[in-house]
């Protein structure tokens, strides 16, 4: 298991170190906060499994933020609607804006990283 081999970035997870517990790459064979060698490296099978678990994960929390993303972009155009009594007028109060600029860069920064989650998750191997 000596030999190195050139590990693409998405086979890469994210451990505790078994000494300090902090966060560390799997591809680390040192720990970089406590210097103990960390003691069973991950071989890369196990290393692609966590880290498409990590995947998951993190596009399953990313789905839940786009969705408060709308939700606030609903509030937001509710309150806007029913701040005054002539529907959307222009311009709409503050906070309605806040919920509806909030709600909208939620939304979009939530769907763009499950949609970049999904592309690098596609990408070929290399070396194949
Ligand atoms: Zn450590």
């Amino acid at each position: 298991m000596g030999r190195r081999f050139a590990v693409p970035f998405w086979t890469m997870a994210i451990i505790n170190c078994p000494h300090c517990n902090q966060r560390i790459s799997s591809l680390k064979e040192i720990c970089p906060h406590c210097e103990a060698p960390v003691a069973a490296p991950l071989s890369r099978e196990d290393a692609e499994r966590i880290a498409a678990r990590q995947r998951r994960e993190r596009s399953y929390r990313a789905g839940n933020l786009s969705y408060l993303g709308l939700v606030m972009l609903v509030v937001g155009s509710l309150w806007w609607w029913f701040d005054g009594d002539a529907g959307w007028m222009i311009p709409p109060p503050v906070g309605a804006s806040t919920f509806l600029l909030l709600g909208m860069a939620l939304y979009i920064l939530a769907r763009g990283y499950m949609i970049w989650l999904q592309v690098s998750q596609k990408r070929p191997r290399s070396g194949r």
